[in-house]
């Protein structure tokens, strides 16, 4: 077996390579995924965090579960709008803010509906998964931005109709527009950043493969090994705010 001051310093000479890799890239790319707001607090999808009394994010995240009980869908949304209202960003979305600044072409892709890149300074963000602080109306289709607590659930628009969170549900489609600019990015990035996210769920998880297929170096930043690993450069393991800390300074 492998010793941990061993693992250490393997992973020590992975993030001066994939440092190197970075500073002498022009375009530069990350995906983010729920990971990178662990250690501001936000819960995971996947893992002993992702349940909501006693259900599994895949049985609230859909359009067949609004559709048979918007109540509990909207009473979970509002558990997790009120979590997430409590979290700041942590050191690796300021991290990956400062790294916008210091490369011209960037584009920063995440999976997150929580805002805190943003809030963390981030510019170009393209987001797959919409916001949790956006609504949409099921029968008008108005969209609005809403940061405050609804008062009564499930939330109506003036129109009378429905509310539903601005988010992408499992099975939904993406957003063309943010899909089309994160997909053209990964023709063209030198270097990939994959961070924090399981690299399960598609399409977003079909982005890396594409960006290595047309010669980017990969690099993965993630607690565990996932199935993207095999395919990555360089798997930095361990923490993201403290490893984006160390490679972007
Ligand atoms: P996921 O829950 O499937 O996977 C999270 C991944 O992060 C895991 O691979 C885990 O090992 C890793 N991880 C956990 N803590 C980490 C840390 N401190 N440092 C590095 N890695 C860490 O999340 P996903 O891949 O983003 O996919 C699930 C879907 O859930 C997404 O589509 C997203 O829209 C949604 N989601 C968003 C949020 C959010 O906005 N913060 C939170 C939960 C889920
Ligand atoms: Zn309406």
């Amino acid at each position: 077996m492998r010793s941990l001051a061993h693992a250490t310093r393997d992973n020590e000479k992975l993030i001066q390579q994939a440092k190197h890799w970075l500073e002498s890239a022009g375009c530069v790319a990350a995906v983010t995924g729920a990971g990178v707001s662990a250690e501001s607090g936000v819960p995971t999808f996947r893992g002993k965090d992702g349940l909501w009394r006693n259900f599994r994010a895949e049985e609230l995240a859909t359009p067949a579960a609004f559709q048979r009980d918007p109540l509990t869908v909207w009473q979970w949304y509002q558990w997790r709008r009120g979590l997430i209202a409590e979290c700041q960003p942590n050191a690796g979305h300021f991290a990956l803010a400062r790294l916008e600044q210091k490369k011209l072409d960037f584009l920063l892709i995440t999976q997150n509906v929580d805002g805190l890149h943003e809030q963390a300074g981030s510019g170009k963000v393209c987001r797959l998964h919409g916001s949790i602080w956006v609504v949409r109306c099921i029968s008008c289709g108005k969209e609005q931005e809403e940061r405050e607590a609804f008062a009564e659930l499930p939330p109506r628009c003036t129109c009378g109709g429905l509310l539903r969170p601005g988010v992408v549900w499992f099975g939904e489609n993406l957003p063309a527009e943010a899909w089309r600019e994160a997909e053209a990015f990964m023709l063209r990035c030198e270097v990939l950043l994959v961070i924090g996210t399981s690299s399960a769920v598609y399409p977003a998880a079909s982005l890396a493969p594409l960006a290595r297929q047309c010669g980017a170096r990969v690099v993965e930043i993630n607690l565990e090994l996932t199935g993207l690993s095999a395919q990555a450069d360089a798997v930095l393991a361990g923490r993201s705010g403290e490893i984006l800390e160390e490679l972007i300074g």
